[in-house]
């Protein structure tokens, strides 16, 4: 914490703030080009431009310092339910980074990269084997388009059959993440709400009474973002296509199931995977992510086009496809994410697959009873990749969820995600995942027991926390509705 406190004073100032007057970078020699004028140029001078004056070596450790205080996997344990933080193996950067994968051209003749087709063919094949779909797309370039895409191959299938007009309405669960409505509401449905029963399950009984025949799908998250399997999976999807609706599995949560089970044996008629969580690349800010899709072959011939496809041995784009839904993304997805899943699924064969699945339920199921006496499991029963956690009982004490991640960050910890699902009340969404060592959990578990015993105790030392960082608590609703990160300078300031 100390060492944390000194990297925050050295860089409390911006770079601006730490400008002297004439001081430079580095010494350029003198130009046998026309001098320009920034004035004329910019319409302003240098001094108004108010560049930063400051040396090279100033430079360096202002962003090196900087660099210092981003919190990642590699610094630290990440448990941001729902989001599969996983520590994405360095071999798979390697090869992404490989002058015949990355040097490639998308604009480039296909009989020139049979290569890269063979490594998207080889990714669709493993992953048709390990969902139990029969056809794969990686075009959607994340888990919300993989949604969308999904609903448009629904949408496609009931045109083809005349009911396009008639089938209007979605049913989404009120624990679903709310990507689902977004992505129903913009493929022009209407979203209808199916209420989560008392043991965590889809209420089977709501369900049937809102089937009828004007449903053109359900899409289900499994396992649930309360982190639980449904155990009723198959008799939800027969239900479901009893009057004519179609099943979608939001995939997000693969992480639980890999090499264990697959939703294509469930039941489900189209799922999206998001390659960014589960399939080991890192998330970027907003990119590149993939949202592979898998579907069953009623509807194959909707498929986003060209669909890659193999014959003779040979993977080659099937460019006649007279009933796609079109293109839905440039080209063809993010490839670099393909050569990165690849890496990562033969460096664990077929014979190790399932630990990834074993592993991330293992450990979702030690954090819940380590900590089931301080932050007792929404529903009590064995979670899968993630644990759904309540901590409701600190409110008397004036303490609410968001409280207790705030503290965790002043004991080195990022906060596991807050208030979703939204069905629980002062939700904490812990998602360790497989690639955690006992001592890791132990340690952040023991830190959430400490941390809960001050709830008690001291709840105002929550209610200031975090006081390590160069940032404490923000106003959130300020900070969304007043932004204001422009820097200016003090003088100006001061005469405006
Ligand atoms: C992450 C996630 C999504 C959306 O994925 P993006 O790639 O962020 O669009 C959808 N559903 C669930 C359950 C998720 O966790």
């Amino acid at each position: 914490m100390a060492d944390l406190r000194m990297k925050s004073v050295r860089v409390q100032n911006l770079i601006f703030e730490k400008s002297i007057p004439g001081r430079i970078g580095s010494n350029v020699p003198k130009a046998d080009t026309p001098e320009v004028d920034l004035k004329e140029a910019l319409g302003a001078t240098r001094k108004e431009l108010h560049l930063p004056e400051v040396g090279e070596l100033e430079v360096m450790r202002h962003f090196v310092n900087l660099s210092h205080l981003t919190y990642g996997i590699e610094t630290g344990f990440y448990p941001l339910g729902s989001c599969t933080m996983k520590y994405n193996p360095r071999i798979n950067e390697v090869t992404a980074s490989l002058s015949g994968f990355k040097n490639i051209h998308p604009m480039q003749p296909e009989s020139t990269v049979p290569g890269a087709l063979e490594v998207l063919m080889s990714v669709y094949e493993i992953l048709s084997e390990i969902t139990g779909f029969d056809e794969i797309t990686m075009q959607p370039v994340a888990g919300a388009h993989g949604e969308m895409t999904c609903l448009m191959l629904i949408k496609a299938y009931h045109e083809s059959r005349g009911e396009g007009d008639k089938r209007k309405i979605v049913l989404i669960p009120d624990s679903a993440h709310g990507t689902n409505p977004a992505s129903a509401a913009r493929c022009g449905y209407d979203v209808k709400t199916i209420p989560t029963d008392k043991e965590g399950n889809t209420d089977l009984a709501a369900l049937e009474a809102a089937l009828d025949d004007t449903v053109a799908a359900f899409m289900v998250t499994n396992p649930s973002t309360l982190g639980l399997f449904e155990p009723n999976i198959t008799k939800v999807c027969e239900l479901v296509h009893s009057v004519g609706g179609q099943v979608f599995c939001d995939g997000a949560n693969m992480n639980a199931m890999v090499g264990t089970t697959r939703p294509g044996d469930h039941g489900f008629d189209c799922m999206h995977l998001n390659l960014h969580k589960t399939f080991s690349t890192p998330h970027g800010g907003g990119g590149p992510g993939c949202g592979a899709i898998g579907l069953q072959s009623h509807l194959e011939s909707y498929l986003p086009a060209p669909a890659l496809k193999r014959k003779d041995g040979k993977a080659y784009f099937d460019h006649n496809r007279p009933h796609t839904i079109g293109r839905v993304s440039s080209f063809y997805g993010q490839f670099l994410m393909a050569v990165r899943a690849l890496t990562y699924l033969l460096a664990y064969g077929k014979e190790y697959m399932a630990d990834i699945s074993r592993y991330s339920v293992l450990n979702a199921n030690y954090v819940q009873a380590l900590l089931k006496d301080v932050l007792p499991a929404a529903h009590p029963r064995p979670c899968m990749h993630e644990c759904v956690l309540t901590a409701k009982k600190y409110k008397e004490h004036g303490v609410r969820a968001l409280d207790i991640s705030k503290r965790l960050i002043d004991y080195g910890f990022h906060p596991p995600t807050n208030y979703f699902p939204l069905i629980v009340p002062e939700c904490l969404m812990i998602e360790p995942t497989e690639t955690e060592a006992k001592q890791t959990l132990d340690a952040f578990c023991h830190a959430l027991i400490k941390i809960c015993e001050e709830a008690v105790s001291n709840p105002d030392i929550l209610h200031d926390a975090p006081t390590t960082q160069i940032v404490g608590r923000l106003d959130e609703a300020k900070a969304v509705k007043m932004l204001d990160v422009a820097w200016k300078p003090k003088q100006e300031t001061a005469n405006v």
